[in-house]
């Protein structure tokens, strides 16, 4: 329909998906495809286990895990009564639904710690920008159960390895930083408060909503006054209890030893409410925090916030469309796995009915196969084929029918060649050879 059909007098507007939301074309999904397959092949060799969490959750859960105060809670989420008057939400981040179920689980039984990851789509009211939109997909890993900086610091491996595989590591350095415990935060919080009362004026709006109740994040808001406040005011250095120097100083020995360079950034805090010690990120070499692909970080508190036993965690999230983004900048192309092998052209009743079932078997043989079953003539058949941009085109006509055959034409030579019905799967299976074929083998199901 077009947008200027009359209806009524009534002008229908083009349908489109809603502003910051996007469709995933087959394009990107040769992206994505090959993303998800790095990723789950990284985790499975470090032991972590898929998990899928509902897209939507009660409101209380990011309320209370991710925190009232924080941008993602107060602005950022989508949240709906539904019919029994529930108040739900479409999850902004995959931290709090993981330990929602970690706790309803009492997978705190399972051997310590249990590790985790998911694939899924996140939703957040943001500002629409290239690469940021409203629904988005992130990969995410979590360790839960034990508090250590070699956890930490194999979390940052994994996520470093993932890039590495998805060629766009080089892109971005790691920020590391530790910004305590309740111990000794709850001293710099009160400082950092107190440096800023009388400056309130000089702070942008958000930040001076933020005073109060999220002070951290005034360390990384990127309004310059904001940013020149920063500069001056306490570092969180000074405020580090014995412990807390400890557990950093380790965790940096740790990255020295599996050779991970990164870069200690004192005012990096994160934007959710939850993180303790550990927090690290990777921003673009270049543009900084603006670009970052992904980041985490040690939630000791959070199982507990959330009803749980007192239970340690370290986790790291990172989004998909940024990834797709930043491997398309560096030109970095992924095996095309929906390529087609093969175009079945045919003409007559006859020859449709044979190749149905020919079409079945090529498919089985891991050969894809797409064939012209409508109503079009041999030259438009054959013109659709070059669309295909296949290497072999199969040819059936009435005489081939007739006498059991098939013709294999090769479409970049324009050389074609007749061969039994019975031979022709194998024939074109070694044309198309052996290693290009798309066999899978799901493992042995046990009846
Ligand atoms: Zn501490
Ligand atoms: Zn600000």
């Amino acid at each position: 329909m077009s947008d200027d059909t009359n209806d009524g007098g009534v002008k229908q507007q083009k349908l489109q998906t809603p502003v910051g939301i996007h469709d995933l074309l087959p394009d990107d999904h040769e992206y994505f495809t090959f993303i998800k397959k790095v990723v789950r092949h990284r985790a499975r060799q470090a032991g972590f286990k898929r998990i899928t969490t509902p897209i939507l959750e009660n409101t209380e859960v990011f309320a209370r895990g991710v925190g009232d105060a924080t941008d993602i809670v107060s602005k950022e989420m989508y949240t709906f009564e539904d019919k029994g008057e529930r108040s739900l939400t479409l999850k902004p981040e995959g931290t709090a639904g993981v330990v929602r179920s970690y706790i309803q689980h009492g997978m705190k039984e399972w051997p310590q710690p249990v590790q985790l990851y998911y694939i899924e789509p996140h939703f957040r009211y943001d500002k629409p920008q290239k690469g940021r939109y409203r629904q988005f997909w992130q990969i995410g890993f979590e360790i839960i159960g034990e508090s250590d900086p070699a956890l930490d610091a194999q979390i940052i491996d994994l996520a470093n390895r993932i890039n590495e595989d998805l060629g766009v590591a080089h892109l971005f350095s790691i920020q590391l930083n530790n910004i305590g415990c309740p111990k000794c935060r709850g001293k710099y919080k009160e400082d950092l408060v107190n440096f800023y009362i009388g400056k309130e004026r000089s702070l942008c709006g958000n930040c001076q909503e933020r005073l109060h109740n999220n002070p951290l994040r005034l360390l990384d808001c990127k309004s310059e006054d904001c940013q020149i406040l920063a500069e001056l005011a306490p570092k969180f250095d000074q405020y580090r209890c014995p412990e807390c120097v400890d557990f950093y100083t380790k965790l940096k020995g740790f990255l020295d030893e599996l050779a991970i360079e990164y870069v200690e950034n004192p005012k990096l805090v994160r934007g959710l409410d939850y993180y303790t010690g550990t927090v690290f990120e990777f921003w673009d070499k270049h543009q900084g925090a603006q670009n970052a692909i992904g980041g985490g970080g040690r939630y000791d508190g959070l199982i507990e916030l959330m009803g749980g036993p007192p239970t340690p965690g370290v986790g790291y999230a990172s989004g998909i469309e940024r990834i797709i983004l930043n491997m398309k900048r560096e030109n970095v192309t992924v095996p095309s796995k929906d390529a087609i092998h093969i175009f079945v052209a045919q003409l007559g009743d006859d020859a449709k009915r044979k190749c149905l079932p020919l079409m079945n078997k090529l498919r089985d043989r891991g050969i894809k196969t797409v064939g012209a079953l409508g109503k079009a003539s041999m030259k438009a058949q054959l013109r659709l084929a070059d669309k295909f941009n296949v290497p072999y085109t199969l040819i059936m006509g009435i005489t081939e029918v007739r006498e059991g055959v098939i013709i294999i034409r090769d479409m970049a030579k324009g050389q074609q060649h007749t061969v039994s019905m019975d031979e022709v799967v194998e024939k074109v299976a070694a044309l198309i050879g052996e290693e290009n074929l798309d066999n899978y083998s799901p493992g042995e199901a046990i009846y």
